[in-house]
């Protein structure tokens, strides 16, 4: 079944398990534990980010924690999400540590961060932690479309995410249209390219004809599709400006251009090289 279903607000999406996830987060991979990443949340919840996300291999789970305290943003209106590390052995005994890192006494969304050793061993550990309440929704990130195949065959409890890369230079046209057959919202990770798209001809051109920023265009791509996008900055004028993403939108012509930027051929591939075989 598509989900394609926006939230009233237009800034959400339905999950299939009939949570919520925002449109926007803020990604806070390669910060380090400790100010920086404390301030960084802060700062995203004070301007109005209701999403952040996380990983048990990005070490700052504690800042992150810290940051959704300082900001005074009730908990219940901020979509957490952790990622399983797949070197370990136990997605239970994991989350219980993270929750106890981010002082929640749960997730909203739990995700295999790679397929390491085959994309089914760590589903059922998954599907325990979402049945102890520990992860509101359970997901996966970086799964092909073969990879995606073959844990939907095997799990009780059907993933509602895969978080990859995805950008109009990473277009996974065939494994984003998989994933919206099948009920899984695909969310991009990485859609400033980590920040080497910034420097986009296309972007800018397009850019500076709305009197917007290139960041904000690239962002903007993955809106008009609904699909959850999660820019990292650790700027707090950068993470506003990442945030101004619901007053304008793109033309056809826009997107098309921004389409033609693919260098994935389309793929139903999660990943051009991975890291973990
Ligand atoms: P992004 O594509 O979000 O780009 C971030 C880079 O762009 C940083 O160097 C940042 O610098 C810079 N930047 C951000 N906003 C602006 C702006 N408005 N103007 C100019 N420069 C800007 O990078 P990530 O690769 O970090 O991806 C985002 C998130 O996705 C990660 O943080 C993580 O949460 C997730 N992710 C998940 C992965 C997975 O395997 N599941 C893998 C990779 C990422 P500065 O901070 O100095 O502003």
């Amino acid at each position: 079944m598509p989900v394609s279903v926006t939230t009233t607000d237009g800034q959400g999406r339905m999950l299939a398990d009939g949570n919520e996830i925002p449109l926007l987060g803020l990604g806070v991979w390669q910060v380090p534990n400790g100010p920086e990443c404390v301030n960084a949340v802060r700062w995203a919840l004070e301007l109005g980010y209701r999403h952040i996300d996380t990983a048990q291999a990005y070490g700052n789970e504690e800042s992150v924690g810290q940051g959704i305290r300082d900001s005074g943003v009730p908990r219940d209106e901020i979509f957490v999400t952790t990622k399983f590390q797949p070197r370990s052995k136990d997605p239970v005994a994991a989350v219980e540590r993270s929750l106890e890192r981010l002082g929640l006494d749960r997730v909203d969304l739990y995700i295999v961060h790679w397929p390491a050793g085959g994309p089914t061993w760590a589903w059922p550990g998954m599907e325990r932690a979402h049945e102890l309440g520990y992860a509101r929704s359970v997901g996966v990130s970086n799964f092909d479309v073969q990879e995606l195949q073959q844990l939907v065959a095997t799990a009780a409890v059907a993933p509602v995410v895969d978080q990859v890369q995805f950008s109009p230079y990473e277009y996974r046209k065939a494994l984003l249209a998989h994933c919206e057959e099948n009920g899984i919202v695909l969310e991009a990770y990485s859609p400033l390219g980590s920040g080497r798209h910034l420097g986009s001809e296309v972007a800018g051109r397009i850019a500076e004809r709305l009197e917007r920023t290139p960041a904000q265009v690239l962002l903007r791509w993955c809106i008009e599709r609904h699909i959850p996008v999660i820019p990292k900055s650790t700027k707090r004028e950068r993470i506003a400006e990442n945030a101004q993403l619901f007053d304008f939108t793109l033309t056809d012509e826009d997107m098309a251009q921004l389409d033609q930027l693919d260098g994935t051929g389309g793929t139903n591939r999660a990943q051009e090289r991975k890291w973990w075989s």
